[in-house]
């Protein structure tokens, strides 16, 4: 058995943060896991940039940003949590650039802002269009420096939870195949997103919802999962990201007819609007026959009018990324994007101390945290804004990070978990890694993938209704049986990719059953949520938290817990 007094399972912005809080805090003894490399964590792979009240490039103050969060989250964001985010953002920047992270520069110098999606105000701090990557490397660099442990390649298959209290985790050194416990003090997942659910995302592959469903089996409700973000320039067939940080810097959508619809959809904010708004008109123009491509499923992103100079300037990635996977050269043509799965908005309930918490009540489960996109503090309510998300990684992670070091010097208890605790829990594991090693049906596990890949995009995407929902849940039951009669190629132990894939699937299969149930039972359009049988937002019956807990017989059991309203009434959300 290994023992750290701090565990950090995703070396993500969250997971990273939190360990260098923790350490700044007096822990002495602090381990990160990650299944992938750490650099390679997803959060490299942001690209437009972290918001922050600077007012570098206009006004700007705390109370707009806060505003502005909570209105794109269609006022389900807990207010509590929204301030603080924006409270912290401009200490978080400078904390950063302190750090050695480079930003890109304002002609004079200050650190550059550039607009984003339903930001009143230039608030978006980059680099370049890597703005993740430079963020990343920065927070790598002083792990290493702080002598953090690392174990790179190393997967996390499930939490010991006993006696309301978090002891542990069990872990896969993926090199050798064996099956360890890591026995802690305190726990803390930043595991990221889950949009791999989903036939075309921007997401990594790592992104399989691991920390979620991990925690949602040992007994931890899951909150909001329903909120899902689709963004709206996705490279058409791929689904990689093209930032929205092009339409920061001025450039167009048009349709298929080269017509500028977002005049329909947001007058005001136009390209600017929340990300919610922007792909269900996407949608709405695919769907009314106004797309482009043969299959008329894409619409256009129109830079030609920014100039080479800008483009190689600010954009250079995204430049790169259409060049090579569409072979369009974005200063002579515009490029064809489709609204692509982005963003998890729900995830694992905590407080504003990065603290799990697992009732209606808030109660916390002692030695557990999470933070960033696998967690729901609820800064982002319904959906998130562009560039927020970084941000609450960095903040939140840090708070974690404080949180457990304060756990540690003053609150920690030790609590009884007697070895057959983890005894208990290493046999699990290990029967459920033989029992996916030895599958041997006629079910191929890329198409079970696939098929609920696709089946999400069609009937839980950027528009829902009663109908294809309720088949989706059969056909969900459908997937389960399928995946009992599935088949593995490779049994060994060492470095077995498809065994993980295959344990990744589970995961999969089940955060699908416990969106589609959030999804079904929310019967009101509200941000990501979007029910054409209920178009409009009922605060009457839904301004609250879904919380979906895992009942005996594995099926999601809802209840809801509610919204901290504190300075901003719900107001109607136009653009
Ligand atoms: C293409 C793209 C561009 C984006 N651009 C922006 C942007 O410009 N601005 C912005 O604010 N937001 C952006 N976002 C969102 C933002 O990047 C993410 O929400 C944020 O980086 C998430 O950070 P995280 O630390 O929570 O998780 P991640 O960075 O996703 O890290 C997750 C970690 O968990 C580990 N992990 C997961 N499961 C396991 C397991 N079972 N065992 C062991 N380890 C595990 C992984 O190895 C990884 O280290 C973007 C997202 C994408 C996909």
């Amino acid at each position: 058995m290994i023992e750290h007094d701090v565990v950090i399972v995703g070396a993500g912005l969250a997971g990273q943060s939190a360990a260098l809080a923790a350490i700044a805090g007096g822990a002495k003894d602090v381990a990160i896991l990650s299944k992938v490399h750490p650099v390679r964590s997803h959060s490299g792979a942001a690209q437009g940039g972290i918001a922050a009240s600077l007012g570098n490039e206009a006004e700007d103050s705390v109370e707009m940003h806060d505003y502005d969060t909570v209105k794109g989250g269609d006022f389900l964001s807990d207010q509590d949590a929204s301030l603080i985010l924006t409270e912290s953002a401009p200490e978080m920047i400078y904390a950063l650039e302190h750090m050695g992270v480079v930003f890109s520069r304002t002609e004079d110098g200050k650190i550059a802002q550039r607009p984003f999606g339903g930001h009143s105000s230039p608030r978006a701090c980059f680099a370049a269009d890597r703005t993740g990557h430079a963020i990343l490397h920065g927070l790598f660099e002083q792990v290493v420096k702080h002598d953090v442990k690392i174990y790179s390649e190393w997967y996390m298959l499930s939490i010991i939870v006993h006696d309301h209290g978090c002891h542990g985790i069990v872990v896969m050194n993926i090199d050798s195949g064996e099956i360890e416990v890591i026995k802690t003090k305190a726990v803390m997942f930043g595991t990221g997103g889950y949009g791999r659910i989903f036939q075309t995302t921007t997401n990594a592959f790592a992104s399989t919802g691991d920390g979620a469903i991990i925690s949602y089996r040992a007994g931890v409700p899951l909150e909001d999962t329903e909120f899902m973000q689709f963004h709206p320039t996705g490279l058409y067939r791929h689904g990689i990201l093209a930032s929205e940080g092009a339409r920061g810097e001025g450039a167009y959508l048009i349709n298929g007819e080269g017509e500028r619809f977002m005049e329909r959809y947001a007058a005001g904010m136009m390209e600017l609007a929340p990300r919610d708004i922007v792909s269900r008109a996407e949608q709405t123009e695919i769907d009314e026959g106004r797309g482009g491509e043969e299959d008329g499923d894409a619409v256009y992103l129109d830079l030609r009018h920014l100039g080479r100079e800008r483009i190689m300037e600010r954009l250079p990635q995204i430049w790169q990324l259409s060049r090579d996977f569409q072979g369009i050269d974005m200063i002579e043509e515009p490029i064809p994007i489709q609204p692509t799965a982005h963003y998890s908005m729900g995830g694992i309930p905590t407080n504003v101390d990065g603290e799990v918490v697992y009732d209606e009540e808030n109660t916390v489960l002692a030695g557990y945290y999470s933070a960033g996109e696998c967690a729901c503090v609820s800064t982002h309510g319904a959906n998130r804004l562009g560039t927020n998300s970084l941000l609450e990684a960095c903040v939140y992670g840090d708070r974690a990070g404080r949180s457990i070091a304060k756990y540690l010097s003053g609150g920690y208890e030790e609590r009884p978990a007697t070895p057959q605790v983890f005894s208990d829990a290493v046999a699990q594991a290990t029967e459920r890694a033989d029992r996916v090693r030895a599958m041997d049906g006629p079910e191929r596990l890329g198409d079970i993938r696939n098929d609920l890949k696709v089946a999400m995009t069609n009937k839980c995407g950027v528009y829902r209704d009663e109908g294809p929902l309720t088949e989706l849940t059969d056909e969900l039951r459908e997937f389960r049986g399928r995946y009992a009669r599935a088949h593995i190629s490779d049994r060994t132990r060492r470095f077995n990719t498809e065994f993980l894939e295959a344990v990744e699937l589970d995961h999969m299969i089940e955060l699908a059953e416990v969106m589609v149930a959030g999804a079904l039972a929310r019967k009101e359009s509200r941000g990501g949520h979007s029910r054409r049988d209920f178009p409009t937002r009922d605060d009457e019956n839904f301004l609250k938290h879904t919380l979906a807990n895992r009942a005996e017989d594995g099926t999601p059991d809802l209840t809801y817990k509610p919204v901290k309203i504190i300075r901003h009434e719900p107001v109607e959300r136009t653009y």
